[in-house]
């Protein structure tokens, strides 16, 4: 297992809803922004189903759950949150998505890209099914990493908006089973549950809650020999 990269210069993470990236990664990312990297996050989606509320609607659910994004973003010095706005629980790994993603990575340049496992469907020993949004936004992810951002004759158009092709060095998936790279996020583990707390449509912070993921990211810590950890799959491409 490799561990702790060195801190990359600018990183975009690539996610389906408001809150995917700071439960999965936020200790990692405010580890990063903390010593100088550039963080862009960009949402795939509107994040607007995710309530019971009866009296809630997707548009309002919407509004609020990008306040919270932009606010958790604050907390970890996050400073450019993009919102693509596609359907919360519609979102497919289709030509529109990966071009949405393309184009960002092209005009951001960055050279880690962290996004969902697209591989991930379910858990047995969890009792969980990973939402089909994450498998696509991670999908499209991939694909826009390679090979359509990187080769400069998908879409042309981008040119002519002054955008050129770029090669991502580094691509980070969430893992939190079967990762084979671990970042140590002891020292922001409290920045991690301050984050988790802006998403106040989406998480109670009682001491259930966060009992849980006290746990989870002692078990990812252990198996690297940190008291706490966020698990990724690593991928160099050359
Ligand atoms: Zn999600």
């Amino acid at each position: 297992m490799t561990k702790n990269l060195k801190t990359p210069k600018n990183v975009l993470a690539v996610f389906a809803h408001p809150d995917d990236m700071d439960f999965s990664s936020s200790g990692t990312i405010a580890k990063w922004a903390k010593k100088g990297a550039t963080i862009t996050y960009l949402v795939c989606t509107d994040g607007g189903k995710g309530s019971e509320d009866p009296l809630m609607t997707p548009k309002k659910l919407s509004l609020i759950r990008q306040k919270e994004q932009l606010a958790a973003a604050k907390i970890l010095g996050v400073k450019d949150v993009i919102f693509l706005t596609h359907k919360d629980g519609e979102l497919a790994p289709n030509m529109k998505l990966k071009e949405d993603i393309s184009k960002v990575i092209r005009q951001k340049k960055p050279d880690l890209v962290i996004t969902l496992d697209p591989t991930f469907l379910y858990s047995i020993k969890r009792g969980f099914i990973n939402h089909s949004d994450h498998r696509a936004a991670g999908q499209a992810t991939i694909d826009a990493v390679f090979p359509l951002a990187r080769d400069r004759l998908n879409f042309p158009h981008h040119e002519k908006q002054g955008l050129s092709s770029h090669k991502v060095k580094t691509l980070l998936l969430v893992a939190m089973e079967d990762f084979t790279h671990c970042e140590d996020i002891t020292s922001m583990f409290k920045v991690k549950l301050k984050t988790l707390r802006a998403h106040a449509s989406q998480v109670a912070m009682d001491g259930v809650f966060e009992k849980r993921v006290r746990e989870r990211s002692r078990i990812i810590g252990k198996k690297a020999g940190f008291r706490y950890g966020e698990g990724f799959k690593k991928i160099d491409l050359s």
